[in-house]
């Protein structure tokens, strides 16, 4: 995916989520950028939705890293998410904590909030989605 979506509402955003999660490939590092209540969590809800795993969709602020096994793979062979923020840890704990064998597993998707936190750790090729607050109800998510 690709270009600059609008969404009118939090259901919008889920949807634009869900929408990544047919087409999104194994072995890819999802970015995800923007301030408090940019919609990011929001997305990521519908993105894990799409991508079939099993509920509860908790924020990882506090586990750092949460993972979810899928029962199906996806079609393009996704078999594990691993939700990751960066918020509270240096790059060093994020890498004692494995994060480059998370981004290497050949059957992962690792998305992560706050990449900026451990900007200096990131690969040259991860995916970027940044998330503007436009108004009360409109968010602007770019791709790239
Ligand atoms: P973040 O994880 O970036 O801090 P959240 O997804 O937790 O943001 O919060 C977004 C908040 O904004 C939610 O309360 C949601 O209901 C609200 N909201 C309003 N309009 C939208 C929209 N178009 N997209 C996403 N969230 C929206
Ligand atoms: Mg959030």
């Amino acid at each position: 995916m690709s270009g600059i979506f609008t969404t009118h509402s939090a259901d919008e955003t889920r949807t634009l989520g869900k929408t990544l999660a047919e087409q999104i490939r194994p072995r890819t590092l999802l970015c995800l950028s923007g301030d408090l209540g940019a919609g990011k969590t929001t997305f990521v809800q519908g993105l894990l939705g799409g991508l079939g795993a099993t509920r509860p969709y908790t924020s990882p602020t506090f586990v750092i890293m949460k993972q979810y096994e899928l029962s199906v793979p996806t079609a393009n062979g996704i078999r594990r998410v691993y939700h990751a923020d960066a918020y509270r840890v240096e790059a060093h704990d994020f890498e004692h904590l494995g994060f480059a064998e998370w981004c290497a597993d050949p059957e992962g998707l690792v998305i992560l909030e706050w990449p900026e936190r451990v900007e200096k750790i990131l690969p040259a090729d991860a995916t970027k989605i940044s998330f503007v607050s436009k108004s009360e109800n409109e968010r602007e998510i770019i791709f790239g």
